[in-house]
């Protein structure tokens, strides 16, 4: 199905509005409308677990940045957070199931540890691929390319 991946990510972020208010985030975007042919439940899926991620594992006031490109027949969607970061043994981990980094930070946050193992598989799935940038302290960016169709 062909689906408008700029739409299901602001409804998302319309559904998150409560969350980031409560933890006083300032989420900014650039969203180009961007048609790509996927399975929207699947991609809805992707988009959900990296958005809820980029809160948990947020700082009070933190910040979080969404941008959707097109690059030449893939696009591109990075999702940047000013969260807690990751080690570079946790980076190694985190897309492995159940895997959640062992500290008292992440203690503290619900979760199975399932979702990124499932956004790896599903954008495998997709031919697409996900990268992970991340500094302890400081913040983590995700990058997703996946073909448009
Ligand atoms: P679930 O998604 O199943 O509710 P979860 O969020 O713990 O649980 P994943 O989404 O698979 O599981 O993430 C795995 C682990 O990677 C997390 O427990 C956390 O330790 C780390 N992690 C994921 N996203 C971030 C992020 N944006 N910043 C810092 N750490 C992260
Ligand atoms: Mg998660």
């Amino acid at each position: 199905k062909w689906l408008d991946v700029s739409e299901q990510i602001k409804e998302l972020i319309r559904q998150y509005q409560w969350q980031l208010g409560e933890k006083d985030i300032m989420l900014s975007y650039s969203l180009p409308k961007t048609d790509i042919f996927g399975d929207p439940v699947l991609l809805e899926t992707v988009w959900d677990n990296l958005l809820s991620n980029a809160i948990k594992y947020n700082k009070t006031a933190g910040t979080i940045d969404i941008k959707l490109e097109r690059v030449e027949s893939n696009i591109q969607v990075v999702f940047q957070d000013s969260g807690i970061g990751l080690t570079e043994q946790e980076k190694e981990h985190i897309f492995d199931r159940f895997y959640r980094a062992d500290t008292s930070r992440t203690r503290a946050v619900e979760g199975t540890g399932l979702g990124l193992s499932i956004v790896f598989s599903i954008v495998t799935m997709h031919g697409g691929d996900i990268k992970v940038e991340s500094e302890e302290g400081k913040g983590t960016t995700f990058t997703i390319d996946l073909p448009i169709s």
